[in-house]
């Protein structure tokens, strides 16, 4: 037997890596099991070209736990070492590996960007292990090794008699680490990190019912045998062409990726490039509806097959997080920080490839089909809307497909709703107004109303949308939004129709006093206007811009400052009920009126609850009596 000691220079590195990596120690597996397929896919590119002349066969690689033991083992039919490979890419490359990313890292690990993403390797093994082995039999003719080190620089080498090719890790489960003696554990892993791992990978074994032959007679039970559980699919969808998948492939990957989840992805995108960077990966639009905060099931990032991270931020533009997947690629660097992966001339490579791809899949969509585009849009918008704010490139491309539905579900392009509305929706200043409305319930007078004069009311319902409104407004010539029960409203709708008030200019003076004194100014500022005698007597309108402010903030952005709650008060001078109002000559019945009426227009408008609700049915009633 031969003992020899590993040249490191860090004293003791072993308690600093398990400070330092505390966080991740589960990661070990994923690094030995990637070992482990490296050292399979090694051999088989070696008998591919007539390198080596062994039989490639089917390799498997096994992971087993000898709880009462208190070892794991992880065992491949790959390559194998020789005791001098062992010597040399164990006890030399992979602890100054170790060594090197120790020194490099040792202040910066606990900045949490790190921890996790890096490739520790073999030596990670040493984070749950208080000793470690390795019995290798190389494909070549040389005899297997056995390798035992107990996590001090010392280890000792010896002949050992395994006679199939491979390599098995035997980790002696430290103390405090047992959990990973845990089948439950284990599996949970394997499930995590090595799901579509290229090798398959086996983990116990398990029943499988064999299916009843046709000849056979009635109740005859079924054979049952015990077979190979293989934890993993070795050729997911991503890896495959395009040309090879069919629409039902795509969606049992779906299923495959996220086993918890029900509903069917609306639709996906492939991403598939090798120059000048290296990227496959599935991209699914679920149905979102107006949620914009689904953590659950997030897009996953790999490495060769090997899972690494379902947090891509960084990787994948803000607004593509909301979407579901895989993306594999081994030009992530993955051992930096945030702000070093923003930085990374790959990383942004890959991050605008993603984005042209989507916003190519959902120009096509559009163009090849537009009425279920349109039955889709609802489910998608938010991702569309949220990525025309955040990126400029995406907003140039989704501004020809983006959708403006109406009230009535008629939907318009931008380019559409303009060319519709340019000429007959202006205002005094040929502004052209674009009316939305958020609700279609509660603003359903003021709809009425402006669909009674003929215009295009909008349906914008997602919880971004006044971010948007602001975006288009700078980014298009001579456009204004207003919500239906804005105050701009009246200004388009004053401009068609140019009404004579019944009014005096005396009657006018001396209505407006009463009004003022009545309506509670700190709230409504009073405006008569000349309106159709149909028209509603009272309306309460409200500034645009500053409820737009309010909720921008809501959602994030926008600007700051505390915007009040201001309204309108606008009284038809040319209402039947408004004459009334000015020639009753008891002021308190005046009061009752306008105070009726103001909240009959705060009704409408939703703004009447609580207390004051009920004192106006109260009254309400009173009144019918
Ligand atoms: P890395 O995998 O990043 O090169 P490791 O520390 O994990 O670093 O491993 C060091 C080297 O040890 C590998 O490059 C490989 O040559 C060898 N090795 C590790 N595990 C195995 C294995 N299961 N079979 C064959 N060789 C192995």
């Amino acid at each position: 037997m031969a003992t020899g000691n590993i040249n490191v220079s860090v004293e003791n590195i072993f308690p600093l890596i398990k400070k330092f990596l505390y966080s991740d120690h589960e990661i070990f597996l994923r690094e030995l099991i990637s070992n482990a397929t490296d050292a399979t896919l090694k051999l088989k590119h070696l008998t591919n070209i007539g390198e080596v002349s062994v039989e490639y066969g089917n390799p498997i690689i096994e992971v087993k736990v000898d709880k009462e033991g208190k070892k794991l083992h992880i065992i491949d039919q790959g390559i194998g070492m020789s005791a001098e490979e062992i010597q040399k890419y164990i006890n030399e490359v992979a602890f100054s590996g170790a060594e090197e990313f120790l020194e490099k890292y040792k202040d910066s690990a606990k900045d949490s960007g790190i921890i996790g993403h890096f490739g520790l390797g073999f030596y990670s093994a040493f984070m749950v292990a208080e000793k470690v082995e390795i019995i290798s039999k190389s494909h070549g003719d040389a005899k297997a090794a056995h390798w035992t080190c107990d996590g001090s620089p010392e280890y000792t080498m010896e002949e050992h008699d395994k006679t199939e090719r491979g390599t098995e890790i035997i980790l002696h489960i430290a103390e405090d680490s047992t959990e990973f003696l845990e089948d439950s554990r284990i599996s949970e892993l394997l499930v995590k990190y090595n799901k579509f791992m290229p090798i398959p990978i086996k983990f116990g074994t398990k029943e499988e019912t064999l299916p009843l032959p046709e000849d056979a007679e009635e109740g005859a039970e079924a054979e049952k045998i015990t077979v190979d559980n293989i934890i993993n699919n070795p050729n997911p969808a991503w890896t495959k062409q395009p040309s090879e998948l069919e629409e039902g492939d795509y969606k049992s990957f779906y299923h495959e990726l996220y086993p918890a989840q029900f509903e069917e992805p609306l639709f996906n995108i492939h991403l598939n490039v090798d120059y000048p960077f290296n990227l496959t990966g599935i991209l699914y639009f679920p149905k979102l509806g107006n949620d914009m905060n689904m953590q659950k099931d997030r897009i996953q990032l790999y490495q060769n097959q090997v899972f690494v991270t379902d947090n891509v931020e960084g990787i994948v533009p803000e607004f593509l997080t909301m979407l579901k997947g895989v993306i594999d690629s081994p030009d992530i660097p993955l051992n930096v920080s945030r702000s070093y992966l923003q930085a990374d001339g790959n990383v942004k490579k890959i991050s605008s490839y993603i984005t042209r791809k989507v916003a190519d899949k959902l120009n096509s969509l559009f163009k090849n089909s537009r009425e279920d585009f349109e039955a889709k849009w609802d489910d998608i918008k938010i991702v569309i809307e949220y990525g025309m704010l955040s990126e400029e490139k995406f907003f140039d491309k989704a501004d020809k497909f983006a959708l403006y539905p109406t009230v009535d579900g008629t939907y318009y392009t931008y380019e559409e709703l303009y060319e519709k509305i340019k000429d007959t929706q202006t205002d005094k200043d040929d502004k052209t107004i674009i009316l939305y409305a958020s609700n279609k319930d509660q603003q359903h007078s003021y709809i009425q109303a402006a669909k009674d004069k003929g215009y295009e009311v909008l349906l914008l319902d997602s919880p971004i949308v006044s971010h948007l409104i602001q975006k288009l407004e700078t980014s298009k010539e001579k456009i204004s939004f207003a919500r239906v029960d804005a105050d701009h409203v009246d200004n388009l709708i004053k401009k068609d129709e140019e009404q004579i008030s019944k009014l005096s200019d005396e009657e006018k003076e001396s209505l407006k006093t009463t009004l003022t004194e009545v309506v509670p100014s700190d709230k409504y500022t009073v405006q008569l206007e000349a309106m159709d005698s149909n028209a509603s007597p009272f309306m309460i309108t409200q500034p645009e811009f500053m409820r737009r402010m309010k909720e921008m903030q809501q959602t994030g952005g926008g600007m700051f400052g505390h915007f009040p709650e201001m309204y309108n008060l606008v009284v038809n001078t040319n209402h039947e009920l408004v004459g009334q109002i000015l020639n009753t000559k008891t002021r308190k019945k005046q009061e009752r009126l306008i105070k009726q009426s103001l909240d009959l227009a705060r009704l409408s408008q939703n703004l009447l609850t609580g207390e004051e609700l009920t004192q106006f049915i109260k009254r309400s009633y009173e009144m019918i009596k």
